[in-house]
């Protein structure tokens, strides 16, 4: 089967590999139907070091059922699935706490472990647990919104959790990429009244807007601390969703937090320590986030993508064919394309 192969940063290649086929009797293989790029796919694009057998990429796709092992019971061929990015067993004492992405059993896509899904197939460890069953068909038009439940969607969610988003209050959002605006659309969705966007990129700023977005900063650094606390009266904001991961975007994001407020991060750290732990210390604000648990967030964000109430899939600007891949990373790494759809 064909699959998106990357050797080493900025060399990424279509590749035959051998077909993905169950392993443990807990597997699924699904046919892709979509998948995607994230932004998280670019940082190993940037910073890779080059290897011979290369890691197949990919951690967000919807597919069909093609088979299923012995032990697998909710999951039969035929079915349309999303995949959430981690895998996880839906058994142990994390996932029933709602922490599937810390799952005993489980792991993640489009690792050196695990092969990823851009490409035709893939390998779905303890299918029971990790896919979710779809109730639209194949090519429904609400697929750009339900294939952003398998990460920007539910990790935008988590980073609105994280940071105590409640009703009636203000949210400022730092990283207009798709996991930010997807912050924009879970921060609303919860309650926010005030909602300020920290990014630069016009078209991106627009669509924040639409999503709920009633104020944006462009500035950066401290210039763009004293504008948030312009806005919010001279306190900062209750709830910030780091969604970036750099030093320079945590610190901002600690420093707009009002005293006593919440940061959730989801931005992978790029760094071994955390900035600003004095101002964090000082003003008393949490800071959480992680991977996002986005199977435990499906259900309950599904129904509002059914019914229209959240359009998450307009954060997709580019669709391919599993050829293009290459040139969507391209694509979203020189900011041409926010988020690039791939049909394999
Ligand atoms: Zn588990």
């Amino acid at each position: 089967m064909r699959a998106t192969v990357m050797f080493g940063a900025g060399d990424v290649r279509i590749e035959n590999v051998p077909d993905a086929h169950l392993i443990e009797p807990t597997d699924a293989v699904i046919t892709v139907t979509r998948a995607c790029i994230c932004g998280s796919d670019l940082w190993p694009y940037k910073t890779m070091e080059h290897t011979d057998s290369g890691r197949v990429m990919g951690h967000e796709a919807i597919g069909i059922v093609e088979a299923v092992g012995a032990d697998v019971r909710t999951i039969k061929a035929g079915d349309l699935v999303v995949m959430p990015f981690a895998y996880s067993d839906g058994n142990c004492i994390f996932c029933h706490e709602g922490l599937q992405t810390s799952c005993i059993h489980g792991g993640f896509f489009g690792t050196s472990e695990l092969a990823g899904a851009q490409a035709e197939a893939v390998r779905i460890p303890q299918a029971d647990g990790t896919l979710f069953v779809l109730p639209v068909g194949k090519d429904d038009a609400l697929m750009p919104s339900l294939l952003t439940l398998s990460d920007v969607m539910g990790t935008g969610h988590h980073a609105a959790v994280a940071a105590k988003v409640a009703p009636g209050e203000t949210v400022a959002v730092v990283g207009d990429g798709a996991v930010g605006l997807c912050g924009v659309i879970a921060a609303r969705r919860l309650g926010a009244e005030q909602i300020i966007m920290l990014g630069r990129h016009a078209d991106r700023i627009a669509l924040a807007r639409e999503f709920g977005a009633t104020d944006v900063v462009s500035e950066r650094g401290a210039e763009a601390v004293e504008r948030v606390r312009e806005l919010t009266g001279g306190f900062g904001v209750h709830s910030v969703l780091e969604c970036v991961g750099l030093d320079e975007s945590m610190l901002t994001a600690i420093s707009i937090a009002r005293p006593g407020g919440g940061v959730g991060r989801v931005g992978v750290p790029q760094h071994e320590l955390m900035p600003a732990s004095q101002p964090a210390f000082y003003n008393n604000v949490t800071v959480s986030g992680g991977p996002a648990p986005v199977r435990a967030y499906i259900e309950e964000l599904l129904s509002d993508v059914l019914e229209g109430r959240i359009e998450p899939g307009r954060v997709f600007d580019r669709v391919i064919g599993l050829d293009e891949v290459p040139a969507g990373y391209r694509a979203m790494n020189e900011r041409e394309a926010i988020k690039v759809m791939v049909e394999p």
